[in-house]
């Protein structure tokens, strides 16, 4: 039997609780907090998600944590925040960066996006790596963790084994330029660690120099950065990824696959967290990326979508099923423009084979995993998205609809064959969200091709005998139509081409400048459906009296 991969995951995790008597399913996810969280920052979290939602399903105690990496440092001004955000703070930590009303910097992102991921059917338990640091139990492992290097322990054999140079094991934060970008060990004793903030140091396009401190931290004891309280420092990644999940006890993580190579951080962290903390790796479910048309997603430079912006122009759930119909490896590239018209065919088409019972086992858990609120109580009447972004524009919606023009939206799809019948209320409700989200879409996203505005009154148009002897063509074709079905009109333009010998192309082109004014539009049966008939009628008879005139 062919089952969903996060089911397939999710019985991993059990069988690695039941090995290591772990009791309680911890799924850890996690980011960088250095700007805004969008959607790409998203896939790690709907992974999680969607292994702990089958855990849960079968019985399990679970948790889905998620840690906001707020001691790692600024090393590029967002593009977003530019001549906003003093440069003064590259290589200074997130969470030592007040902004605004003085709130951290990496909360107010981290708090954005956790409010955001609820609205998408994810609670997670937000974990500020900053706050672990505070914590009297991981700074203990902190100091086991230093000891042991400092002291030649396994930690020194480990990156020897995979041929680690230079391990910044502990980074302290500087108390006086506030950086940790900048600064070395000196000397450990005990809890204390002396260290100096010297030298030159790369950082994302900067080169930082060191403000010439020399100090002393507890490990225990954080301190004050720009009127922030702050770990005095944190663990280098390798290290306190698997300190991480022994604090955390962590059973399974989604992390980028770039951490999944031999001998990166999942490999290196799995032999520390048993050697040194005790505990067992979790289990791992590296992803790819999801690029956004083409391109890596990157808030630093400017090129990303968030969760909200998805969620202005499509229902919540088509992007969880874009995230979870494929595994985890799978290279994901988001389109908004027309490419979201695809995916939300394909979406519609899983949730009616779910609610006729032709969907498969596999096909069910992805239904049931893409839902925010839970599965609907009936099938909602699906009016194609792309049907709606033409009627949006009939209409001319923007954005609120209103009583009156659901109405009219409802009377033009029951009247082209998309309704068989009056919708309920919980129909009517989704109706008006796609349409409202269709309306969205075409002003923020829809390319040049799909935009348009039916013309009010009919206006002379530049036409040669062989279009108007179409147009006329046409008229009589769409006498002769028995239903407004967009598939049937759409005959009739062709049988109206042939009519009048025109080549569609050309025909085409006579009939948007007649009806919208421009040389392309939407698919001709479609637009006709939208407008109706007669009112398409009008128009062509208008403009060629116009015309002729
Ligand atoms: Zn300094």
């Amino acid at each position: 039997m062919k089952r969903h991969w996060a089911e397939v995951k999710a019985r991993e995790v059990e069988e690695h609780l039941e090995r290591h008597g772990l009791e309680s399913a911890v799924v850890a996810s996690g980011a960088s907090t250095s700007g805004r969280l969008h959607i790409g920052n998203a896939r790690d979290v709907l992974t999680a998600d969607a292994v702990a939602r089958v855990l849960e399903d079968r019985g399990h105690d679970v948790r889905v944590i998620w840690v906001s990496d707020d001691v790692d440092p600024l090393r590029r001004i967002p593009r977003d925040l530019e001549g906003e955000l003093d440069e003064r703070y590259l290589g200074v930590p997130y969470k030592a960066i007040p902004i605004e009303d003085g709130t951290p910097y990496s909360d107010h992102w981290a708090a954005r996006f956790v409010r955001e991921l609820r609205e998408f059917g994810i609670d997670v338990e937000w974990v500020s790596s900053a706050e672990l640091y505070m914590e009297e139990g991981f700074a203990e492992l902190v100091r086991r963790a230093v000891r042991d290097y400092y002291e030649n322990g396994r930690l020194g054999s480990i990156f020897r084994r995979f041929g680690l140079k230079e391990a910044r094991v502990y980074m302290p934060i500087c108390e006086r330029c506030g950086r940790i970008a900048t600064t070395r060990v000196k000397s450990v004793d005990g809890w204390e660690i002396e260290y100096a903030c010297e030298g030159r140091h790369r950082v994302g396009d900067a080169v930082l120099e060191g403000c010439g401190h020399r100090g002393r931290l507890d490990l225990r004891t954080p301190i004050e950065v720009n009127g922030l309280e702050v770990p005095p420092g944190k663990l280098g990644w390798k290290v306190e990824w698997p300190a991480r999940w022994a604090y955390l006890r962590v059973a399974c993580e989604p992390f980028g696959k770039d951490h999944y190579v031999s001998g990166g951080s999942y490999e290196v962290g799995s032999e520390i967290v048993e050697e040194l903390f005790d505990f067992p790796a979790p289990v791992p479910v590296p992803y790819e990326w999801i690029t956004l048309e083409g391109e890596a997603m990157s808030s630093s430079k400017g090129h990303y979508a968030t969760l909200s912006d998805w969620a202005e122009v499509c229902h919540r759930e088509v992007l969880r099923y874009f995230v979870l119909r494929s595994k985890p490896l799978k290279h994901l590239d988001l389109d908004l423009g027309l490419g979201l018209l695809q995916l939300v065919d394909d979406y519609d088409e899983l949730e009616e084979r779910y609610f006729s019972g032709e969907a498969d086992e596999r096909e069910r858990r992805l239904y049931e995993l893409t839902r925010v609120d839970g599965v609907p109580e009936e099938c909602p009447p699906h009016v194609p998205f792309r049907f709606c972004a033409v009627v949006a524009q009939v209409l001319d919606v923007r954005g609120e609809v209103g009583s009156e023009e659901l109405e009219r939206a409802i009377e033009i799809f029951l009247r082209t064959g998309h309704l068989e019948e009056e919708p309920s209320g919980f129909g009517r409700e989704w109706l008006r969200e796609r349409l409202e989200k269709a309306s969205r879409w075409v002003d923020r996203y829809a390319p040049e091709e799909a935009r348009f505005r039916v013309r009010e009154e009919p206006e002379a148009v530049d036409l040669d005998e062989s279009e108007r002897a179409f147009l006329r063509a046409l008229l009589r074709r769409l006498e002769e139509v028995e239903s407004e079905d967009p598939s049937e009109l759409q005959r009739a333009f062709f049988d109206a081409a042939r009519d009048a010998d025109v080549k569609p192309g050309r025909a085409f082109r006579a009939f948007y400048r007649v009806v919208i004014g421009k040389d392309r539009g939407p698919r001709a049966g479609t637009l006709t459906a939208a407008v109706g008939v007669d009112r398409v009628s009008e128009l062509i008879r208008g403009c060629l009296e116009a015309s002729e005139g």
